[in-house]
């Protein structure tokens, strides 16, 4: 697989706003984050907190009403059309219903991403490559209803690695699974992190999930409300006892 190196994600100021009036919900509400390269964040809160408008925002598929992102010293929310369309091809989005097409082989699943580019045959080799590092060798005829949930999520973070990211951003991508299928799942994306020091954002409502990232952040209303670095010098066997008494 094509080595990638992590990015580093710096938010500054994020705000954004759904409707108007009284009705007007303010869903991601002056977020600053300072995210090193190679880490895995778990962002948890309640539903309607804001974790998947903070996501979509990072990933550039949702509009921003006040605040910068930056990628790499790269601002994104200054990006032009044609760079921010090359900003998104570069990161990995995963969602929770895989949104696969059904109609598709999965080696065209995982090739979606680049159909309209060049060199076909190079892309079909790739995504070989990569879902055999995710564990599909073999299956590359199959449909997606032929897979179950876990392969089908799989096949999503085949297709998400497609374009090499430094920066994953998972959207509850174990909340369709059980919990064998989803600790799987999150063994995957830790692997990811310990050999191409990708930087992954995951949204989780599971407390198991979480206590194995590396940092936990708390939304509330669209603010952070609990910022917590699971690591930070201690032995895994302390990061887990206090990881488990973690409010999610
Ligand atoms: P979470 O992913 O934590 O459940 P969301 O980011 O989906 O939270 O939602 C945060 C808030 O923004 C909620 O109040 C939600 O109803 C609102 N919201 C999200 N997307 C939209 C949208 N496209 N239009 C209107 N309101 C939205
Ligand atoms: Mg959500």
């Amino acid at each position: 697989m094509e080595t990638t190196t992590g990015s580093t994600v710096r938010v500054a100021g994020l705000v954004r706003r759904f409707g108007a009036g009284p009705q007007q919900v303010t869903a991601v509400d002056d977020v600053s984050l300072e995210i090193p390269a190679g880490t895995v964040v778990a962002l948890t809160g309640p539903s309607g907190s804001g974790k998947s408008t903070l996501l979509h925002m990072i990933g550039a598929i949702e509009q921003v009403d006040a605040g910068t992102i930056t990628v790499d010293e790269r601002e994104i929310t200054a990006l032009g059309r044609a760079a921010l369309t090359r900003y998104r091809q570069r990161v990995g989005f995963v969602f929770q219903r895989y949104h696969l097409l059904p109609a598709l082989t999965v080696l065209d699943n995982v090739t979606v991403p680049v159909l309209p580019r060049r060199g076909r045959a190079d892309h079909a080799a790739r995504a070989r490559e990569l879902l055999d590092a995710v564990g599909l060798a073999g299956r590359e005829r199959a449909l997606p209803a032929q897979l179950s949930g876990g392969q089908q999520q799989r096949v999503a973070i085949a297709r998400a690695l497609m374009g090499a990211p430094g920066l994953l951003l998972a959207d509850e991508p174990t909340g369709n699974l059980d919990s064998a299928t989803g600790g799987q799942i999150l063994d995957l994306l830790l692997d990811l992190r310990d050999r191409h020091g990708m930087t992954i954002l995951l949204a989780t409502h599971e407390r198991a999930v979480a206590a194995r990232c590396d940092r936990l952040v708390r939304l509330g209303d669209g603010r952070i409300v609990e910022d917590v670095d699971l690591t930070d010098g201690e032995d895994p066997a302390a990061t887990f006892r206090r990881a488990a008494g973690l409010r999610l």
